[in-house]
């Protein structure tokens, strides 16, 4: 990296003229400029944030100073939806997938302290009325779940009676939900709603995240706008998955898709829903292309879903918010807290997401990690994997 960048091997050291979110910090720290963002500096002491202040208000002696010149600094990225279990398996689509329980197991060992890794099971809304099946799922998240229970709903005869199974068996353990819902273009998918209104006849009183809710954006104005309504009293999370619906919604052979595929995430944003996007498959059946990276999610979902003017609006939406829906104490950047941030070469918005911002510095505990992107060869010894 070049010297604008270079930091310091120090434990102590200031990170000055920062350009970062006023959103993004908890309290004030002087103005802020058009796009929200407000110029500070960081003192980073031992793998944490010492402090932080309006830029050159604050003198903070002989720490080595690394001078951002203005330059962005993001919080960690939060990706509350994605399939890891069947990542980068495009090229042995065809072979059946690997015991889920251990390859978790195993992932969530490997990646400690650099990812925090919570599993949701994922099957069809039927199989909830199946007991075999559902003693299995409980005994494997008793065993090796992080509480939170999850199923993709269709528009089956059975719906209700496989969402009240679901939540009941959440209510006895404690357990949060996490739904697919609505991953379709026919307006009369209206899972969203019969789940919304389940979960607030019952008082649910656990997080409920719901992605894709695709239906939602076909229906007519007033069904919409009832269904937004019963998510916003349930106090249920929303995300869109931007890239995979826009893979895989309105494709037709030898036919130009008219649709965007993603759901009526500015409407419920304006009812106050928790909103937030995420990265969905990885070059696999579902999605070709992809790779685990919300920095792409977040570039291209501004393009789909038009989150900007006002950008900082969004921003909130690749940590915050799904922070937020996950129980994390993530999305800000904070006195006191783990020196974990983002640095980028960019001033403004444009700069940020015209750019994939391959040259970012991703500092953890107060240290640039020095992770390479690994070959896509380093696949290749792997099973089922045919060259
Ligand atoms: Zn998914």
């Amino acid at each position: 990296m070049t010297a604008p960048f270079a930091l310091p091997s120090a434990k102590r050291y200031a990170l000055t003229q920062a350009r970062v979110l006023g959103r993004s910090l908890p309290k004030p720290e002087g103005p802020l400029d058009f796009d929200g963002f407000a110029s500070v500096d960081i003192l980073v002491d031992d793998g944490a944030i010492a402090k932080i202040a309006p830029a050159g208000a604050v003198d903070f002696g002989d720490a080595p100073r690394v001078a951002l010149s203005g330059r962005i600094v993001l919080p960690l990225f939060v990706d509350a939806h994605t399939h890891i279990d069947k990542g980068h398996i495009w090229r042995r689509k065809r072979n059946p997938v690997g015991d889920f329980p251990s390859a978790l197991a195993a992932a969530r060992e490997r990646w400690r302290d650099r990812i925090t890794l919570q599993a949701a099971p994922i099957f069809s809304v039927d199989f909830a009325l199946d007991r075999s099946h559902m003693a299995d799922v409980e005994a494997m998240l008793d065993a090796h779940g992080t509480g939170i229970l999850g199923a993709v709903t269709y528009m089956v005869p059975r719906l209700r009676e496989g969402l009240k199974t679901l939540f009941e068996l959440a209510e006895r353990k404690g357990w949060e939900l996490d739904f697919h819902v609505d991953e379709s273009a026919d307006p009369a998918a209206c899972s969203l709603k019969i789940l919304a209104d389940m979960a607030i006849e019952r008082r649910f009183a656990r997080p409920i995240l719901v992605g894709h809710c695709c239906s939602l954006a076909l229906q007519e104005d007033d069904e919409r706008q009832k269904t937004i309504d019963a998510v916003a009293r349930a106090r249920i999370s929303v995300v869109s998955l931007p890239m995979c619906n826009l893979f895989l919604q309105d494709r037709h052979p030898g036919r130009t898709p008219r649709w965007r595929g993603v759901t009526a995430l500015h409407e419920l944003k304006a009812a106050g829903v928790n909103v937030m996007i995420a990265s969905d498959n990885t070059r696999d059946p579902f999605y070709a292309f992809g790779d685990l990276d919300m920095m792409e999610t977040w570039r291209e979902a501004v393009r789909i879903l038009h989150l900007d003017y006002p950008f900082a609006d969004w921003a909130p939406a690749v940590a915050a918010a799904p922070a937020r829906a996950m129980g994390l104490d993530l999305g800000q950047l904070r006195p006191g807290g783990r020196a974990d941030m983002i640095l980028t070469r960019a001033r403004d918005f444009p700069e940020l997401l015209a750019r994939p911002q391959s040259d970012r510095i991703v500092i953890r505990s107060g240290e640039p990690s020095t992770a390479e992107l690994p070959d896509y060869d380093e696949l290749d010894g792997l099973k089922g994997l045919a060259p």
